[in-house]
């Protein structure tokens, strides 16, 4: 039975990566720096695999920026607008295109953007959007597959498994960047130099080659089907050496399992912690000569493997087809988990005894091999942890269990309907036609990073961090009043992240020290862990809500996250169901949302971004999920009084599928992203004839630019003629946390310029 492991974390323990990868893109270091620190880290994690005894030690699963993108190098899919970067600029490396290809290149007189990125499946990791024309042609391009093999068998004594995204994917990953064509068409093209890569791996000395496939777990239709018989058929034809272990991930097979288990490949690796379901029936399907490769330990989590429940699918497996022919491995790459438990000092004794992260997860591997050999001893130490975990009161709050128990319809119901609620808001709040607003932050300064900086080393005492915080918001008060906003916010200045600020003040929550993901590039992100039941210990917002509100007469924003986007970007529980977890969270904004209230807050926003990103892979698990996360939302927001106006926000530009879902949220007012769209979609709102109040973003704030006037009453006049002029906001696309002053002063005016013009005009 061999020990596989599909993918190590490579930004390394302390973030050597993203802090070599930033030196050189500042000019800082040179080339050579860069790829010493790149040849270390891998080195590192080769050794690390080594010791723990995996025997199928990937390599190529290391990357500058992103495995996709290497993807494209690798495979000569280099849109045309990158060539004067090489072509043009004297001394410029592949180094320097594949940076320009991912980042884009502002110097040496060229403007060139860069590729798009996107979400990996339902990962918080994104990655760059291959691009693909109608005449589109692939070759050998980049050496790096080739230089990682040789760098990991000499590091190892062993042959490395090469990790390369398989044909299939690589193109239903990409983009048709104009029309005429099906990407899904080009896999003939594309065929031929995966015969070339892997004959040339072979060459090599490379036997195992592990060729992800994750898109064999999704929804496929016929074209894509039978791109999958043609792709692994006539590699299997063509290169005979090799030995390809074909993985899916993040999902079951379900009715892909014969398609996938029948394809001439020489392993097939299969998700079972999010699908153990899918193990019989890839068992009742495989042929004689496929090995198995059982995803077991959770790639996607930081909790303890339950080896018991690991072992039922071993040995069952193990029983139909033979040891020989059963390999074990983590569900999917380890780069969603973050790298060594060991490192962290501040998580208690008991609690970090129910957690492991990557470099832990491979000890996982090596121990569940050990006990299907028969040392079922080491069962006992993993059974008490899970046990104590079970057990334990720091997760059970019974007055939290019983109030889900006892939740009702009535919890995620409005005392009335909009069409009652609408018209007591306006009397309240008397604000004019297309009344203005933002979506919650103000530029975080250096300034104010630096007294977060400076609270946490202890130079600053609580009392003078919140005066200075104080000072900031009322000034930004009193800004936003000589603006000519109408309904006012208080900054943010006080919160670090919108996710890590509720968790640190909610029961059930811990933060690590060190507990780095990959989210794009050099980004790395530090999900907070759900690990109890969520309550909510006293308020949260009130005090800063409460003073902003006293220092102006116009209406400030209430602003909360909401209870899907805290769970997205946590890691969870994996002993309840996230429905329930998200319920738990619900309740505890819901207690906040009230307390708003009373603390005399007349308009509250609770934003959930991240409602899209959480939706299912496979489309007959939507509907189910968009009923309990809408619920969830409903239940945060509908204990208030009909005179106070409930907003949410969501920044994301595709809403077609989901508009009635959002309807149903029955938020009084949602701000949306569409500037970058030109308004287009609010012809779904429009279609749907979406009841209640809607602010479609104006303007883009993921750039400097400042928008004119015009610009902004252009769009306002296109939103008007597709929706009732009376149910208008007019706002930017999301926070501005990330922009300077002085284009933010700058487009904020015009856009209340705008929304006086279009009262005169609409
Ligand atoms: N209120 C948040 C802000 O303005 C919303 C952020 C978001 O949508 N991601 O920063
Ligand atoms: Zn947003």
């Amino acid at each position: 039975m061999l020990k596989n492991n599909l993918g190590y974390p490579r930004i390394g323990a302390q973030r050597q990566l993203k802090k070599a990868c930033e030196q050189y893109w500042a000019g800082k270091t040179g080339r050579e720096a860069l790829s010493g620190v790149a040849r270390q880290l891998q080195e590192e994690h080769w050794k690390l695999q080594l010791q723990a005894g995996i025997d199928l030690i990937p390599c190529n699963d290391f990357s500058y920026y992103d495995h996709v993108l290497d993807m494209s190098l690798l495979l000569g899919a280099i849109p045309e607008r990158y060539t004067p970067v090489v072509t043009d600029v004297k001394g410029n490396t592949e180094t320097d295109l594949y940076f320009a290809m991912a980042r884009g290149y502002q110097r040496d007189g060229l403007d060139i953007t860069a590729m798009e990125m996107t979400k990996w499946f339902d990962t918080n990791y994104h990655y760059i959007v291959p691009e693909f024309t109608a005449g589109q042609q692939f070759r050998l391009f980049s050496n790096k597959v080739f230089d990682a093999f040789s760098g990991a068998r000499q590091v190892t004594g062993k042959i490395p498994k090469p990790v390369l995204i398989g044909p299939v994917s690589y193109l239903l990953l990409g983009k048709e960047k104009e029309a005429g064509f099906r990407k899904i068409d080009l896999i003939s093209r594309l065929v031929p130099v995966y015969v070339e890569l892997l004959n040339r791996l072979q060459s090599y000395g490379a036997g195992w080659v592990q060729l992800d496939e994750p898109f064999l777990a999704m929804d496929l239709d016929e074209a894509e089907k039978a791109a999958y018989e043609y792709a692994y058929r006539e590699i299997s034809r063509s290169c005979k050496g090799i030995k390809i272990l074909l993985t899916t991930y993040f999902e079951g097979l379900r009715e892909n399992a014969s398609l996938a288990a029948g394809l001439p490949v020489s392993a097939l690796h299969i998700d079972l912690v999010r699908a153990p379901e899918q193990l019989d029936a890839v068992l009742k399907t495989i042929p004689g000569s496929l090995s198995l490769s059982l995803g077991v330990v959770d790639g996607r989590n930081i909790w303890k493997n339950d080896y018991r429940s690991s072992l039922a699918l071993i040995e069952k497996t193990v029983a139909a087809i033979g040891s020989e022919r059963t390999m074990i491995a983590p569900s999917c790459s380890l780069l969603h988990t973050p790298f060594d438990l060991d490192l962290e000092t501040d998580i208690p004794g008991e609690v970090k005894n129910w957690m492991a992260f990557a470099r832990q997860k491979l000890q996982e591997l090596d121990e569940l091999y050990r006990i299907a050999a028969g040392e079922t001893a080491l069962l006992e130490a993993n059974r008490l942890a899970r046990e104590s975990r079970r057990a334990s009161a720091r997760i059970h709050n019974p007055a939290v269990k019983a109030r889900i128990a006892a939740m009702s319809e009535a919890d995620a119901r409005r005392h009335s309907g909009f069409d009652v609620r609408q018209p007591l808001q306006h009397k309240r709040f008397g604000l004019p036609r297309f009344p203005t607003t933002t979506i919650g932050s103000f530029p975080q300064t250096d300034d104010i990073r630096r007294l977060r900086a400076a609270l946490k080393k202890g130079l600053l005492t609580p009392e003078q961090y919140d005066a200075e915080i104080e000072k900031a918001t009322v000034e930004v008060i009193r800004w936003q009043e000589e603006a000519g906003l109408d309904v006012l916010v208080h900054g943010e200045y006080e919160r670090n992240d919108m996710v890590e600020y509720f968790g640190e003040q909610l029961d059930g929550f811990l933060f690590t020290r060190n507990g780095w993901v990959q989210s794009y590039g050099s980004r790395c992100v530090k999900p907070p862990v759900i690990y109890g039941d969520v309550s909510r210990p006293g308020d949260m917002t009130v005090r800063w809500s409460r003073f902003a509100q006293s220092h102006t007469e116009r209406p400030v924003k209430g602003m909360l996250t909401g209870p899907v986007t805290i769970l997205q970007w946590s890691f969870v529980r994996d002993d309840q169901s996230r429905r329930e977890t998200t319920n738990q969270i619900a309740f505890a904004i819901r207690d906040e949302v009230n307390a708003l209230e009373k603390a005399g807050i007349g308009m509250i926003q609770i934003d959930e971004p991240a409602i899209r990103e959480g939706l299912p892979l496979r489309r007959e698990d939507r509907q189910n999920y968009l009923e309990w996360a809408v619920k969830s939302f409903r239940i945060s927001a509908a204990g208030v009084q009909d005179e106070t106006q409930i907003h949410t926000h969501m920044c994301y530009s595709e809403f077609n599928d989901i508009i009635e879902h959002i309807a149903a949220m029955d938020a009084d007012v949602i701000t949306i992203e569409t500037s970058r769209s030109q308004m287009e979609l609010l012809e779904a709102f429009a279609g749907f004839r979406y009841p209640n109040e809607i602010g479609p973003g104006v303007y883009d704030i993921h750039s400097p630019r400042v928008p004119s006037v015009a610009e902004m009453l252009g769009l306002l006049e296109k939103a008007a003629a597709l929706l009732p002029a009376g149910n208008l906001w007019v706002n930017p696309d999301c926070g501005l946390k990330t922009r300077k002053w002085p284009e933010t002063a700058a487009a904020l005016e015009n856009m209340v310029q705008a929304a006086r013009e279009a009262r005169r005009r609409v």
